[in-house]
């Protein structure tokens, strides 16, 4: 158990990762000052009314993105949550609001994508979401029906995030939950501590204090890179 933890050891485990695990891979971030929302407006590219009126831009925006991830690697907080999952005698969920494919290059399995994945199209006829490493156009055909009717596989603003049940299901049952890199604002994640915290122990880490730090019962601050491994060890060796 983590020093300063008093309660039970913990047997099932919630952990929801964003940005800032990716960071130290050397992702563009979204929300960071000098991040992508910085720099692209998000009505231009990242909502439904965006992709309507634009969807060649929009196509293009997520090409961009999609062609980074071969440049970058899993770091050591994505392969420790990995090395956890593997471990634990209990049962460890990941839930991630990124859309890199860094938590599953790690060997991570047990893992729900709330806001979708950079490397899947979805087929808004049928429904297929097909994995996909090269770009997306207006008039690529959907590997399952044929029809022209691709879009990225990525949840935009104003659009329902994906799992929730399953997600607020495992939040009610579990009795540690970890939040690690996240702002803490965006809901619905920015509830999860509330919904866990009925039970669960909960514990942030965080390259500096987020704004709803003092929502949990623990935080801790400094690189992913160095917490999340350190972490680990406190959950498989103590
Ligand atoms: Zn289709």
């Amino acid at each position: 158990m983590p020093p300063g933890w008093p309660g039970r050891r913990p047997g099932h485990i919630v952990i929801l990762t964003g940005a800032g695990i990716s960071r130290e891979s050397g992702l563009d971030t979204f929300r960071d000052a000098g991040g992508i929302w910085d720099r692209v407006r998000i009505e231009d590219v990242a909502t439904p009314q965006a992709f309507a009126r634009d969807p060649a831009r929009v196509h293009a925006f997520y090409n961009a993105r999609r062609a980074q991830l071969p440049g970058v690697q899993p770091n050591a907080a994505h392969l420790a949550l990995a090395r956890l999952e593997r471990a634990f005698a209990g049962d460890v969920l990941l839930v991630t609001q990124n859309v890199d494919d860094l938590h599953e290059r790690a060997g991570s399995t047990r893992l729900l994508r709330m806001h979708g994945a950079l490397n899947r199209a979805r087929c808004t006829v049928c429904h297929a979401t097909p994995a996909w490493t090269g770009p997306t156009e207006t008039d690529t055909p959907c590997p399952a029906c044929g029809r022209a009717a691709l879009r990225p596989d990525v949840v935009w603003f104003g659009e329902m995030p994906l799992h929730m049940d399953e997600i607020e299901r495992a939040l009610a049952r579990c009795d540690l939950f970890v939040s690690i890199g996240t702002s803490g604002t965006v809901y619905p994640a920015a509830g999860f501590v509330t919904i866990a915290g009925e039970r669960a122990e909960t514990l942030e880490l965080n390259l500096e204090p987020s704004d709803v730090s003092s929502r949990f019962d623990a935080c801790r601050t400094g690189p992913a890179t160095l917490l999340v491994p350190a972490l680990v060890d406190e959950l498989l060796g103590g």
